[in-house]
This record gives structure tokens, sequence and C-alpha cells, in this order.
């Protein structure tokens, strides 16, 4: 029977239609949770929601086989696959609705994100769960985890505790591109939290006695790189704040910022000399001085023998779509299942321009991108 296009359609609508920026993913996992009920699936949600300060943790499920005994030997045929998808929406993402144009395209309304990224992967995931539910298909062993905050560096699945899960594979699909694209790299991604305190002061009266936090750290953010650093590297400061009056030496600045390379060598060095060219300027000016490092992701690359990607690109063929592993700047969950001993890829859903208020799709893609997913299901 394949993929029921109008229904397709229908729910990611749907879906669109929820409000669901990062940590306010509620409406989305309650509806998530109903609608796996209505397919007999009973779906758990965990207890991150306090933890990454949200209204909703990440939600998992099982849909095995009724053959199948956990304690019985794994073989590739019984081993589970993990099928993830993240929950939240980038900003502006209140009030979406997905405005269907005539050539098949799928935008917003131009004033909001459509959602695509991640939205498009749950309707895809769900169609094809529908499909095998009601043509009572035999199917693998499969897990789902739909995640919250994965657009905060991965916050939802990284707190996560992945032995509710007995899949050693899984396939995401949050990549943008044509059905058929698999995320080859992910970068190493650190976000840094600095600190510089000086000394306040009257700044007409008596500037001599103030340590200005703002000049320490304008000195060491003037000698370190910034933008494109290699191909492969960037650096970016991203935020600073400081100061408390025109007429008063800033005593305390924080800055914010993240360095993220396809090598993990590179960003450990660039972490030190960033710790570094603040620490100096901080002493020579004579102010204290406090870097946090927060790693958030972790290098890994694709390699072409995969498994995962193996049974991608196989499974994608039989639907005659071509796989192609792209570079790839982004984190997704593959970065925290990775880490966490779970092999697996990140592929398409069909979304386009993600991020942005130009954000599109098209019925095909949505089409095409849940035929991969229901053939790697069957
Ligand atoms: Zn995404």
């Amino acid at each position: 029977m394949g993929i029921n296009r109008e229904r397709l359609k229908k729910q990611f609508a749907e879906l669109i239609s929820i409000d669901s920026v990062s940590f306010r993913e509620r409406a989305m996992a309650d509806y998530l949770r109903a609608a796996l009920g209505e397919l007999g699936i009973e779906a758990f949600e965990d207890d991150a929601a306090g933890r990454i300060g949200g209204n909703a943790g990440n939600l998992y499920a099982y849909f095995y086989r009724e053959d199948f005994d956990p304690a019985e030997e794994m073989t590739p045929q019984t081993a589970p696959v993990l099928f993830c998808a993240h929950m939240d929406t980038v900003s502006p993402g209140t009030g979406k609705r997905a405005v269907f144009h005539e050539d098949g395209r799928i935008t917003s309304d131009g004033t909001t994100v459509l959602g695509t990224d991640d939205a498009a992967a749950i309707a895809e995931i769900l169609e094809a769960l529908r499909g095998i539910v009601e043509e009572g298909l035999p199917h693998r062993n499969i897990e789902l985890l739909f995640t919250a905050a994965e657009e905060a560096y991965t916050a939802g699945s990284s707190a996560f505790d992945v032995s509710h899960l007995r899949a050693r594979t899984a396939y995401t699909f949050d990549v943008s591109g044509p059905a058929g694209t698999v995320s080859g790299t992910e970068p190493t991604l650190v976000e840094f939290r600095v600190r510089i305190t000086g000394r306040a002061s009257h700044a007409g009266f008596e500037p001599e006695k103030g340590v200005s936090a703002i000049v320490a750290a304008s000195r060491a953010i003037a000698c370190l790189p910034s933008g494109r650093i290699d191909p492969y590297t960037t650096f970016n400061i991203g935020q600073i704040e400081g100061g408390t009056g025109l007429n008063i030496v800033p005593e305390e600045v924080c800055i914010g910022g993240e360095i993220r390379s396809l090598s993990d060598e590179t960003v450990r060095l660039l972490c030190r000399e960033m710790q570094a060219a603040f620490e100096s300027e901080a002493a020579t000016a004579g102010a204290a001085c406090e870097v946090t490092l927060i790693p958030h992701l972790t290098a890994y690359r694709v390699e072409e023998d995969d498994p995962a990607l193996r049974r991608y690109r196989e499974t994608a063929a039989r639907a005659g779509i071509t796989a192609r592993t792209v570079r790839n700047f982004g984190g997704s969950d593959t970065n925290t299942l990775r880490r966490n001993g779970i092999a697996g890829i990140t592929a398409a859903n069909g979304m386009h321009r993600a991020h942005s208020c130009e954000e599109y799709t098209t019925v095909d893609e949505l089409v095409k991108a849940a035929a991969v997913i229901r053939n790697l299901m069957e």
C-alpha cells in the first residue's frame, strides 16, 4: 500500500499547528502520547523537564513484535532499532500554520518558521507506523524517542537515560536537503562563559581606583579569532553583558560564546587559547577571571561501512532514492546517542531552509522521507 499521501499531509499540518518551541513542548508531548496510544503504542515520558527547565520531558515508546523476547540473544533480525525526532522548534514558532501551495510546496505564512524541523520527521514516523499497524505488516522491533529541547544544544536527549533503550542502532531524521541526505559528520561544540570582575569606582571623581572589567574583556576579545577560522572550525562570541551606569567604572562583565569544529583537537586548542587570553588580560588589568567550559557535542564521522548507513542506503535505494552523505556543521540527537554507545545516523526529513521564516518542504519530499522510514521499519 505504501504511504497515504493525504493522511500524511493532514498529519503534518496538524503537528505544525501545535506550538512547541524549545522547553515548551508540553502540547506536542501530550498530542504524541495520544497519537501513539491510538496505534496501541504506550509512550512514557522521562523526568527531564525539571532537570532542563522545560515543561515536557523526552517521550519514549516500544513497538515490538509479539514474539520479541528481550532475554534471548539479539540477532540482526531481532535487535531493536531506534527511530528518533525532536519535539521542539526554533523561534519564531508560535502560531505556526502550514500553507499548501498549488505546486506542492508547503511554507509557513511568512511570520514564523514552518517547523518541518522537526515536525516533518514526527509526521513521517507516525505515518509509517500507522501504515504498518493498519495493514498488520511484519515489522522490526522498533523503539521510539521524541526529544525535548534538541535545538538548545540537545538539552533533552543529553538528559535522557539511554538505559530505557535496548536499541544499539538509531535513525534520527533531522537533516536539511533532499530525501536520501545523510549527515556524514557532526562537530565538537563547546560553549564558554567568562566572567571578569574588576573594581567599581566613580568614573568622573576617582577612575584611578577602578578596574574596568569591560576594558579587560575587550582587550582579550581583540586578540581572539572570530568567525570561520578554517574550513572545519568556527569561533563566536555571541553575548556580552556588563556595566551598571555610564558614570561607573564597570566592575563586572560576562561573555558567552561557542567554538565548533569537526576536529575535536582544534576545539581543545582554541578553548585553551581563549581561556589564556581572558586570564592574561584580566591579570594585567588587576581583575579576576573565571572561565567555564560546557561541552555539548562530540565530533564524529560516519564511515562508509557504518552498518546504519549501509542499511539506510539499501533501504533508500529500494524506494528509488540515492543516499548521499554531506558534511554537517550542526549537532543532532545522534551526537548524544553516539556518546552513549548507540550507533546511529541523522538523515533527511524533507526540510529546507530550516531556522528561517522561508523554511519549506514539499508534499513529495514528505512522502519520500516517510517511505524510507517505513522501509526501515519493515
Ligand atoms: Zn532539528
